[in-house]
């Protein structure tokens, strides 16, 4: 089995939409300089500790629903990234390219070191097209192929990467929407720390502008770049309560916004893209999922957009699906299955397939939420028992399935299991419920050492070790079953490699 010891890195960025012509302006946008002071691998280390702090961080994320919705946006990008030559094969191999979700209700993304890339749910919220949210993650994609973090570091000659570490923590902490006494103390020290961190006009132009290449080789429509840079510049307006954190980073200069309308004559032809079923059900989740209080819970039940006949089909549908998941939040069974029940039957009689296994998806996660397991089993089922389960279902059948009583289905849910794993071993939701998958049929040693998996997958070194030790412990005092003197063999190897991983770390201060 391949295991994948390191993981990779990130920077900081935030979001923005703005646009770039590079035919129309190829002298009006200097080439930055490469004279990175920080190398490839030292960029990645800076960003892995980061990323493990953000793995910690309750409000990160792990949502299959929406983590595979961002991965199949981004991972066109990264390929048009690289036929374009803009991301090198060296840089590919070393960097993370992971994205983390946050759960926050600010309008806010960021590219971190070594390749990772944080978006809060508050902007998947806000837009209104799949081609707005690619903007924004080709702008920020482009800020780490171009390795804007690294030549923005060359000004901070006296810190210390740790040190950096730890103030793009802080920024990102004081970027968030909650209004505590300690979110308002690290803000004072951020907002110095900030103005040193940011990017360069230059950057962002250059952002902006590879950015928008990259946006159109992968097929998205580049009038998202527009749409997005417009609804930014509206929120920028009326919107002086840190909501929108990116703008922040990401300030409207007079030069991006006439790049922006130049690019908007030439665009002019371009049809308005409507919003569809499935983006506006998307982005109702994350509206969800990021404002969850009783109270913010009730208003998604009272959106009068369902049934506004102002309202489009796709915002209808998109209401329908906040409030049916804000009833089952509620724990209001009957209001969720009678708001799921129009919802159903709306997207049944007019929405595409992808729209119909959203509410496919609902259905069983409030099938699961009522406990009733086998309800769940059969609404994630696959339409032929040959086609494999995508990451969403599969990760909620196995969650059913560890509820109900043993049965055939389970061998074949944890054989995709380690299937998934093996192909991403960076994949810790999945290596946490395949654990306890296992830990259901009884397979004490390899759930142990899937925890184990789990925890290296987060680059919680300490936590890792712990649980192989664990895991040997075990070994040592119980009767192995089939299987499990691989098992231990692996978990010998695994410990041993946890424990160097936190001697590095402790020598890296
Ligand atoms: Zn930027």
């Amino acid at each position: 089995m391949k295991h994948k010891l390191r993981h990779s890195p990130l920077v900081l960025s935030l979001l923005a939409a703005a646009l770039c012509l590079q035919p129309a302006w190829p002298q009006a946008l200097p080439t930055l300089g490469h004279g990175e002071s920080i190398s490839l691998g030292a960029e990645r280390q800076l960003g892995d500790r980061i990323a493990r702090e953000l793995y910690r961080d309750p409000d990160y994320l792990e949502d299959p629903v929406l983590d595979e919705y961002i991965q199949r946006l981004w991972a066109p990008l990264v390929k048009a990234a690289a036929a374009r030559g803009e991301l090198s094969p060296e840089l590919q191999e070393r960097f993370a390219w992971r994205i983390l979700l946050g759960r926050d209700r600010s309008v806010n993304a960021f590219a971190l070191p070594g390749g990772y890339l944080g978006v809060h749910l508050g902007l998947i919220a806000i837009v209104t097209s799949n081609d707005e949210l690619a903007s924004v993650l080709a702008h920020e994609l482009s800020h780490v192929t171009q390795r804007h973090i690294a030549r923005s570091m060359d000004d901070q000659t006296k810190m210390t990467p740790w040190l950096i570490g730890s103030m793009i923590l802080g920024v990102l902490a004081a970027s968030k929407s909650a209004q505590g006494a300690q979110a308002l103390i690290v803000g004072g020290q951020a907002a110095a720390v900030q103005s040193q961190l940011s990017y360069s006009r230059d950057m962002e132009r250059e952002a902006d502008r590879v950015g928008y290449g990259v946006l159109s080789d992968a097929g998205y429509d580049p009038k998202g770049f527009v749409s997005m840079f417009a609804k930014l510049q509206q929120a920028a307006g009326v919107n002086d309560n840190g909501a929108y954190p990116y703008l922040r980073s990401h300030p409207l200069t007079t030069e991006r916004i006439a790049d922006m309308q130049a690019r908007q004559q030439l665009s002019a032809t371009m049809p308005v893209v409507a919003q569809d079923m499935t983006q506006s059900m998307l982005a109702a989740r994350a509206r969800v999922l990021s404002q969850n209080t009783v109270d913010a819970l009730k208003a998604w039940t009272q959106d009068s957009k369902i049934n506004s006949p102002q309202a489009s089909a796709a915002q209808q549908v998109g209401a329908l699906y906040a409030a049916t998941l804000a009833h089952m939040q509620l724990r209001d069974a009957a209001s969720a299955d009678r708001s799921l029940q129009t919802l159903d039957n709306r997207v049944q009689a007019t929405g595409p397939a992808s729209a119909q296994r959203l509410v496919r998806l609902l259905k069983a996660e409030i099938a699961a939420k009522q406990e009733r397991f086998d309800a769940a089993l059969s609404l994630l089922a696959p339409a032929s028992p040959d086609t494999p389960l995508a990451r969403p279902e599969l990760i909620a059948t196995a969650q059913a399935l560890v509820r109900l009583p043993t049965q055939p289905l389970r061998t074949a849910v944890i054989a995709a299991l380690r299937e998934l794993v093996l192909q991403a071993p960076q994949d810790a939701q999945a290596w946490n419920t395949l654990s306890s998958l296992l830990a259901a049929q009884g397979m004490t040693l390899a759930s142990l050492r899937a925890e184990g998996e789990a925890q290296m997958a987060r680059m919680d070194w300490t936590g890792a070790k712990d649980r192989f030790r664990a895991a040997q412990d075990w070994a040592r005092s119980n009767r192995l079953q089939a299987g499990d003197n691989i098992e231990a063999s692996i978990i010998d190897t695994r410990l041993r490699q946890a424990q160097s991983l936190v001697r590095e770390m402790q020598t890296e201060r």
